[in-house]
């Protein structure tokens, strides 16, 4: 991986900084010397990517397409320099010249083309793709503006647009030689050809470009380079000439690939996402079946041969009657065969159980989109209802409920299920329950459907790359095979008893603290005690992941101790870091109490520092690289079963953090694999929870009035403790009418007890350093090379 030495990377760079930004080595500045490394590392990528895709039309394999509204993929700099081999020649050429490359990589804004876990997911899937030397590509759409930029003003969530954009983006390729034209709306009528079949016909349609922008995606150390492939939506020429009102026109269609997540409140609104789900199925399906013809010279009945189609939640599904589409009415193939083709495409991923986060959508709108994927869509539903009464008079009651349209709604999680031949969750609890409830008819029908894939975090990234210090530490340990063969970290059980090793972990965790330490200094002026305990929430800010129930124990501490200020307690900093959808109203009210929590916690002279609570504005991919490795006690606190997998827990406990949480998602396989002595686990089971919901709740007003803990921390939200009194009553009262929805106050006990034993046993150095080994040592199964390489074999086939 030695490719350059100083000296050549030196002058290399010298000369990119004149060719490329009309600077000089002497007097550049932090933005001209990122744009020279990055069109270094460019270049360097684009020769692989070249020889990948040669080699992939030689190979004639089948290839992998990873399907998402969503990829939240951050910096590309440091993962791309790390994948390339050449992170160590460029760190040290930078401090040659006197430069601190942290500070030069930052330079390069976050590409937030997603939310949260499910976009990070398929960054980190496409990071072990490649790292694996896999054939497959991510297809996604080049959101103009990304996730929004969260500002804090006055304890209140602000929304600034992401302007990812304001500069070049020094990764992608304009490809304008290969769009596509996808059509909306119009009418549909048919025709009978004189052999009997139907022919289709559209006027009056919308036809609107896509224009691929190419991001290639390096693997570690192994000279591939795959591709992701990001649309825009751009207008024809002859279009634009024809058209009255031009401006608006364009501004109409540009929309399309304007905003991730449109706003959701109005049906305008609410359509545009729908034609942003259209348009990336339909330009991808398009390229995909180009490319097999003119690539690889196969006829279209070879499609899945060829091809696997991974839909990343339901958002793509209209992917399964696009290609039905495509195979009947540009092909020419009959119904059948076009259906054998694309069942054997098209694999669907879970990530909510959810009902209200189901992806359902009317009718009406969907024949707006393209009345043609309505018809199909249709007929798919005739004929599975058909073949269940036919063929499965069993369930014959069923078909209601198994109906991919019903009460005028099209039902995308049923389409996909129908549509697919494998229906993943994406934890082993997760995957349970989707079989035993959410989609339990489904299974009964096709039991052979559905399988687990528990989710994973490149190490790549969110070890190597973000704790480097952590990193040479096991390298040192244990030599370098962890990082192809992350299950390998379990050699670290030897160092289990070994009293300078815990010490070294041990002083890591603190100079990473040190350092999160100053980030927040600079983010939000407030000093913290590095000494003290890291405790740390970051993640979207939503009712079931419960960020309430930790601000519910903060609220009980700070009363503890103002009741006794003398009491013992474990010096902690409490960290948050989410971001509330827009429009969710009891999110953003959560965000506000926090802050007015941190306001008087932080200042109170009883406290005398003992406790802090800090928000850190804007939680995104670039801030998590300086938490996780910062963490030690990691907060996964949802509602059991409302979590499908999570991912932040495993990128902490990767970095040492100990869990403290629910047996929910992920947590379950993280407390199996370390044991329960190293996990802190409370409150109900996802059965307790699923059996209180079906037989009507707890009574959460019984526990508010018999439980003084409870209610005194529940009252503290009405009462003016923290700002003006009922500041805060929204929170309190969303609590108790609603009979606690996501048993906060069921679990409240439990999370103060366990809290109270996570500190007592962080008193001991030397356990707790015990417990941090094991949690990292254990993590390697978290690694999403682990994930990709199940997928990879039980259901994209790949070898
Ligand atoms: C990992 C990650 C998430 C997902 O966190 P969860 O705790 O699993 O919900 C969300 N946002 C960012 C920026 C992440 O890096």
């Amino acid at each position: 991986m030695n490719k350059y030495t100083k000296a050549s990377f030196r002058a290399l760079l010298e000369k990119k900084l004149i060719n490329k930004r009309t600077s000089t080595l002497e007097d550049t500045s932090d933005t001209d010397l990122f744009y020279a490394i990055a069109s270094i590392v460019k270049d360097e990528m684009n020769q692989a990517n070249v020889t990948t895709k040669k080699g992939n039309i030689q190979s004639k394999k089948r290839q992998i397409n990873y399907l998402s509204m969503e990829f939240l993929i951050g910096r590309l700099i440091e993962s791309n320099l790390l994948n390339l081999g050449l992170m160590d020649v460029c760190n040290e050429v930078l401090i040659d010249l006197g430069r601190n490359p942290k500070k030069i990589y930052s330079e390069e804004n976050d590409a937030g083309l997603g939310n949260g876990g499910l976009g990070r997911l398929a960054a980190c899937f496409l990071d072990s793709i490649a790292s694996l030397g896999y054939l497959g590509n991510g297809f996604g759409i080049r959101y103009r503006y990304g996730l929004f930029e969260q500002r804090i003003i006055d304890g209140t969530q602000i929304e600034l647009p992401d302007n990812w954009l304001k500069e070049v983006y020094p990764w992608e390729v304009r490809k304008a030689d290969e769009t596509i034209t996808v059509h909306f709306g119009g009418e549909v009528y048919s025709e009978t050809m004189p052999d009997g079949r139907l022919k289709f016909h559209y006027q009056n349609q919308e036809t609107v470009l896509a224009v691929p922008y190419d991001v290639g995606v390096a693997g570690y150390d192994n000279g591939v380079v795959n591709t992701l492939r990001l649309w825009s939506a751009e207008v024809p020429d002859t279009e634009l000439t024809m058209h009255p009102n031009q401006l608006e026109y364009m501004q109409n269609v540009e929309r399309i690939s304007g905003f991730l997540y449109p706003d959701d409140s109005t049906e305008e609104g609410r359509f545009l996402r729908l034609k942003q789900q259209y348009f990336l199925v339909s330009s991808t399906i398009q390229t995909l079946i180009k490319q097999l013809k003119e690539k690889y010279n196969e006829p279209v009945t070879k499609f899945h041969e060829y091809n696997c189609i991974q839909i990343n939640d339901t958002h793509p599904t209209f992917g399964i009657p696009e290609l039905m589409r495509i195979l009947m009415d540009d092909e020419g193939l009959s119904w059948d065969e076009a259906w054998a083709i694309t069942t054997k495409t098209y694999a669907y991923t879970n990530h909510t159980i959810m009902q209200e986060a189901l992806e359902k959508w009317p009718v009406s709108q969907v024949q707006r989109v393209n009345p043609r994927i309505f018809m199909i869509i249709n007929e798919i539903n005739e004929r599975f209802c058909r073949d269940v009464y036919e063929n499965h008079p069993q369930y014959r009651d069923r078909i209601a409920d198994l109906a991919v349209i019903s009460h005028d709604l099209v039902h995308m999680s049923k389409l996909a299920i129908v549509g697919s031949f494998s229906v993943n969750g994406v934890a082993a609890l997760h995957s349970e329950i989707i079989k035993d409830y959410t989609f339990n008819d489904f299974y009964k029908l096709t039991p052979e459907k559905f399988n687990n894939k528990t989710n994973g975090i490149t190490h790549r990234r969110w070890l190597m790359a973000s704790n480097p210090k952590l990193s040479n530490l096991i390298t040192d340990a244990i030599g370098d095979q962890w990082i192809k063969s992350p299950q390998e970290l379990s050699q670290l059980m030897r160092y289990y008893n070994d009293d300078a090793f815990l010490k070294q972990l041990q002083e890591v965790k603190l100079h990473n603290k040190k350092v999160l330490k100053d980030v927040i200094y600079d983010k939000t002026g407030i000093e913290v005690d590095e000494h003290s305990v890291f405790d740390v929430q970051v993640k979207r800010l939503h009712e079931y992941k419960r960020q309430l129930l930790n601000v519910l124990h903060i609220i009980y501490l700070f009363n503890e101790i103002k009741r006794k200020p003398s009491i013992k307690v474990q010096p902690r900093t409490f960290i948050f870091g989410a971001k509330a959808a827009p429009g969710y109203h009891i999110a953003k009210e959560i965000i506000k109490l926090i802050h007015a929590v941190a306001e008087v916690v932080n200042y109170d002279k009883d406290v005398d520092g003992r406790i802090k609570v800090v928000f850190l504005e804007n939680y995104n991919v670039t801030l998590a690289e300086y938490i996780m490795p910062a963490a030690e006690i990691s907060e996964q606190i949802s509602t059991a079963s409302m979590e499908a997998s999570g991912t932040g827990n495993m990128k902490m406990m990767m970095n040492g953090a100990i869990t403290l949480g629910t047996m929910d998602g992920a947590n379950v396989e993280i407390a199996e694999l370390v044991g329960k002595e190293n996990i802190f686990i409370f409150g109900l089971s996802s059965d307790e929870v699923i059996h209180y919901q079906t037989n009507g709740g707890y009574n959460a007003s019984d526990i508010y009035h018999t439980d003084s803990r409870v209610q005194t921390s529940l009252d503290a939200l009405k009462d003016g403790q923290f700002g003006r009194d009922f500041a805060f009553q929204d929170l309190y009262f969303n609590i108790l009418k609603n009979n606690d929805p996501y048993f906060l106050l069921k679990d409240f006990n439990s999370y103060v007890d366990i809290h109270l034993t996570a500190m007592a046993t962080y008193s001991d150095e030397k356990k707790w350093n015990q417990m941090s080994l094991m949690n990292i040592l254990k993590s390697g199964k978290f690694s999403s090379d682990r994930t990709i390489h199940e997928y990879a074999t039980d259901i994209w086939k790949l070898i």
